[in-house]
């Protein structure tokens, strides 16, 4: 494993600009206790400075996942924010948090190993129906959560009542509020008053039904769905009994549809409507409202016994435990879902396809995200690139891509100052690639570098680090 040199310096590489694509050749880049301190031609070395030779390599800034579950699930919690980092990710917003976590970070005792990206941002438990029940208790969970000192609050199986109460406390308390859409929720409203960033185009129906010709049809019918299926009933021990279900559930949450809900998502898919998308988007930019579309977890939960799957090489990282898990999903999957129910689930994924490249066209502001470490098939850090692959095939432009990957995660974090672009003064956070990225998205996979917080991971340690996590198989 390498170790953090006082200084490192970069020599003669290509250092992409992330603002506006152009590409500096012949620029070195120097670090220093962990910290870019110049980005020029010919630097000079300080004694001691560890030299790369960068000559052939484009130097980005760090790859974010700004979806991503690697903690407060037990298991092998170093080995998957490893395998992370020898995908090129340096950073990440962990989209599920508790008071565990909250606690032992205010106490600064919430340390990783130096092989790990950065915690970018955490939020407390999940908003459900078990710490919403009512207005009260959603304002009191908020509060709560907010004072352990999380970043935001995140929505996740809750009802469009209790959405915009937490959504008025976290607006207060001038915390983000990000996540899921309820269902039959007016997303127009929580896109207005102020949801940061909608994960996986809302799940469930979300953002999809409002981009139908009979949105309002479609809407009243998910709301009346999912209030059926909230349960109303609070029992004791039923918050581990839900979390456990919950840790289920979201492994693919399309195994919960019914015949009834299938039929829905049919309905919205045949009215779905390109100028409807178009007059959303229009809001989204307008509101400031973010998209994290998670296109490879969305096509994982919707065409989940795709065979291409089970033979993904990636799959040689996870556990024997993993596995058998996630082929238990595959077959509840096939179970329940005939056919023709399937064909409606694969149809309304291509829409969402469509729906971020014209998300995309119009100026939606968006992020890289994967779900890892929470959905089926879906192997942390290698899903980064997956869903690089998809964004792309939507119809995303390479350059784009970069910058969801890197600017755009520093600036809806807020942390420009630090990360997003290769210049003095951000955290040595860093990848290098042998091929132009700006040319062709499939550039954004050939890693042969990683700089994490000052330590430089050649290419052989990268490939050693893959190969040994793969005989190792603990992640999951
Ligand atoms: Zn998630």
């Amino acid at each position: 494993m390498p170790t953090r040199p006082a200084a490192l310096l970069l020599r003669s590489a290509t250092v992409v600009d992330t603002r506006d694509g152009s590409r500096r050749p012949g620029t070195d880049v120097l670090v220093q206790d962990g910290v870019i301190t110049a980005v020029g031609p010919a630097l000079a070395a300080p004694d001691g400075t560890v030299p790369v030779d960068a000559r052939g390599r484009y130097v980005v800034p760090g790859f974010n996942d700004m979806h991503a579950h690697p903690l407060g699930r037990g298991g092998d919690v170093a080995a998957t924010l490893e395998l992370m980092l020898a995908h090129g990710i340096t950073g990440y917003r962990q989209m599920s948090g508790d008071f565990d976590l909250l606690h032992a970070r205010a106490r600064g005792e919430l340390r990783f190993p130096d092989a790990s990206p950065a915690l970018l941002a955490m939020p407390g438990p999940l908003l459900t129906m078990l710490n919403t029940a009512t207005p009260e208790q959603a304002v009191a969970t908020v509060r709560e959560q907010v004072a352990a000192g999380a970043d935001f609050v995140k929505s996740a199986a809750m009802s469009k009542e209790r959405f915009f109460d937490a959504q008025a406390e976290a607006l207060r308390l001038g915390v983000p509020i990000v996540g899921h859409l309820p269902g039959g929720i007016d997303v127009l409203r929580a896109s207005r008053l102020g949801i940061r960033s909608i994960e996986h185009f809302g799940s469930g129906l979300g953002v999809l039904a409002c981009c139908s010709t009979e949105e309002h049809d479609i809407q009243r019918a998910a709301g009346e769905r999912q209030r059926l299926s909230l349960p109303k009933i609070k029992m004791p021990f039923m918050d581990k009994a839900v979390n456990a279900l919950m840790r289920r559930v979201v492994l693919n949450p399309v195994n919960l549809n019914k015949a009834e809900d299938v039929a829905i998502v049919d309905r919205a898919v045949r009215t779905y409507d390109e100028d409807r998308t178009r007059e959303l988007a229009a809001h989204f930019v307008a509101d400031g409202t973010w998209h994290v579309p998670t296109l490879i977890r969305q096509k994982t939960s919707k065409l989940c016994d795709d065979p291409s799957f089970a033979a993904d090489p990636d799959l040689r990282y996870m556990s024997p435990a993993t596995l058998r898990t996630w082929h238990g999903v595959v077959g509840r999957f096939r179970k329940r879902f005939t056919p023709e129910q399937r064909a409606t689930l694969a149809a309304s994924h291509r829409a969402e396809y469509d729906m971020a490249r014209i998300f995309d066209e119009a100026g939606v502001r968006m992020l890289v995200g994967t779900d890892s470490s929470g959905a089926v098939w879906v192997v942390p850090g290698a899903a980064l690139h997956d869903e690089i692959d998809l964004l792309a095939e939507a119809g995303v432009p390479p350059l784009r891509l970069l910058q969801m990957l890197t600017l755009f995660a520093a600036e809806f974090l807020g942390t420009t100052d630090s990360m997003g672009t290769v210049e003095a003064g951000r955290n040595a956070d860093l990848v290098l690639l042998d091929a132009d990225p700006v040319a062709d998205a499939a550039n954004l996979h050939r890693v042969v570098g990683v700089v994490r917080a000052g330590t430089h991971y050649s290419e052989q340690d990268l490939t050693a680090t893959k190969d040994r996590l793969a005989a190792a198989r603990t992640v999951d």
